[in-house]
């Protein structure tokens, strides 16, 4: 399966759409998710044209790689939810049909603010 140009991180990465920024740097973009599960929800993406996490296992450089993690972190510890600032959260990436992926661009949720609750409906 080919990246989609057109999918809707994408727009976002470009500027064409705009987001409610939390973060940004070489590697990550991160802003709050359009409808919260939960207090707050977050999404955090790469910059690389990666359709899902294991396009990125397969595909990304070493650097994308750490600098996807470090930005989990540095965006959950903005949020408060670290656990260096606060009592954790939920980082969650879906994948694929099965996964119940809707967004061809990878991207985690961060879940917190609150008990996040059950893992699997
Ligand atoms: P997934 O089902 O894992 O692909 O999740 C896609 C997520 O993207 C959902 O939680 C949507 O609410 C969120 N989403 C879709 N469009 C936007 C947007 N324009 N800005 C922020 N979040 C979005």
């Amino acid at each position: 399966m080919a990246y989609n140009d057109n999918n809707i991180f994408a727009k976002i990465l470009r500027g064409e759409i705009p987001c409610n920024k939390i973060y940004e740097d070489e590697f990550v973009l991160s802003f709050h998710d359009i409808n919260p599960q939960k207090k707050i929800h977050a999404l955090v993406i790469p910059k690389g044209k990666y359709i899902n996490l294991d396009d990125f296992i397969l595909n990304a450089s070493l650097d994308e790689m750490a600098g996807l993690l470090k930005g989990i972190n540095i965006v959950a510890k903005k949020l408060g939810i670290s656990t260096e600032v606060g009592k954790g959260y939920r980082a969650l990436t879906n994948i694929n049909e099965h996964g119940g992926q809707e967004v061809p661009h990878l991207h985690f949720h961060l879940f917190g603010g609150e008990i996040v609750g059950k893992m699997v409906e």
